[in-house]
């Protein structure tokens, strides 16, 4: 998209970037430019710059850490805006009894959408807070965590989320979510056309050992057991409702350190497509297309995407 002078000009004030390179954002390490990056720091600047991109008819993506997004190689058109730095101080709130219908001891963590999802489980863990020690290890945004739904070792986000302020991106408007108005399924919500600005966990007081090590003990077995060192978006797929897991029907589909170019199926993980090179986005778009067609050939099973693919 060629950008007018005007519009540069007015993104300038954002401290907004031309034709930056997305590799940088995402964990896959692939994806080529957007025409306007900018990294808001306050909820003031996202509407702002909602604002501005609406006045210039710019469409809007928005992206957390990027960690489960795979960016095109002709990049994204239009203003991005990336999360990472929307965030502020991590703040404990004891509800008085019976608030929202909750019960004793439990406390709400608030965080703004850009807080990194480890800060508030390593917080959890040092302060006796249970209910978010599965997430050990994930990376990524509160923002983008809650949108995915993320989960693992059987819990989720959907489990302690209690409330969300979004901004609506046409209407312009915050809203505060509640729990009970928020649609999740597995490794989603459904929430459209909407920036998640902040969040309220709820958590519950408990053993601070306890908590902690639970904490390590998840952790380790991610390290052990998942490619983290490598550049990847997590798993690829989403495990289809019935069978053992996605990483297992790729395993036996004969797909396991199958390569194209510089991505490689993880030889740790099945579900792990990882850029073990140079590789573009066409690369693993390439891969995860041989290893759908193979997990279908061998069990007539389609296996959906659980990575979001963004951009041109
Ligand atoms: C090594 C590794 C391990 C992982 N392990 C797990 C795991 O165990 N379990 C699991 O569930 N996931 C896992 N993931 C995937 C990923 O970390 C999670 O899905 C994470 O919660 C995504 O957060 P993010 O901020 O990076 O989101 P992004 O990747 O930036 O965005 C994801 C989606 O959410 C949208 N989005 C992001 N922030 C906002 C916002 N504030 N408002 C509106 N929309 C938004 C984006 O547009 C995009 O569609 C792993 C990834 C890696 C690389």
């Amino acid at each position: 998209m060629v950008l007018s002078d005007n519009i540069k000009k007015v993104f300038a004030s954002f401290a907004a970037e031309t034709q930056r390179a997305m590799d940088r954002y995402t964990s896959f390490r692939v994806g080529g430019p957007a025409d306007l990056l900018v990294l808001p720091q306050t909820v003031e600047q996202v509407i702002a710059l909602v604002k501005t991109a609406q006045n210039t008819e710019l469409p809007v993506t928005i992206i957390g850490g990027g960690t489960n997004i795979l960016v095109s190689d002709k990049g994204i058109r239009g203003l991005v805006m990336v999360l990472t730095r929307l965030k502020q101080k991590i703040e404990p709130i004891t509800p008085s009894i019976n608030t929202n219908g909750d019960p004793q001891g439990r406390i709400y963590l608030t965080a703004l959408a850009g807080e990194p999802l480890g800060h508030l489980c390593r917080y959890a863990a040092d302060t006796g807070l249970a209910g978010l020690a599965w997430a050990a290890g994930i990376p990524g945004t509160i923002g983008g965590a809650v949108m995915m739904n993320a989960g693992a070792f059987g819990s989720d986000m959907s489990q302690i989320v209690r409330q969300i302020e979004v901004l609506d991106l046409t209407t312009l408007e915050t809203a505060v979510l509640p729990a009970n108005r928020l649609q999740f399924s597995y490794r989603k919500l459904s929430l459209e056309n909407s920036v998640v600005l902040k969040v309220r966990l709820g958590l519950t007081r408990a053993d601070a050992n306890t908590v902690r090590d639970e904490f390590y003990r998840n952790l380790k077995i991610k390290q052990s057991t998942q490619p983290v060192s490598q550049a990847s978006a997590g798993c690829f797929f989403t495990n289809p409702p019935g069978v053992k897991s996605a990483g297992y029907l790729i395993e036996q589909a004969g797909m396991k350190r199958a390569r194209y170019n510089g991505a490689m199926v993880s030889d740790l993980h099945a579900n792990f497509i990882v850029n073990h090179g140079n590789a573009r986005a066409r690369d693993i778009l390439n891969l995860a297309a041989q290893v759908k067609k193979r997990v279908y050939e061998k069990f007539g099973i389609n296996l959906k995407e659980e990575v979001n693919t963004i951009g041109d």
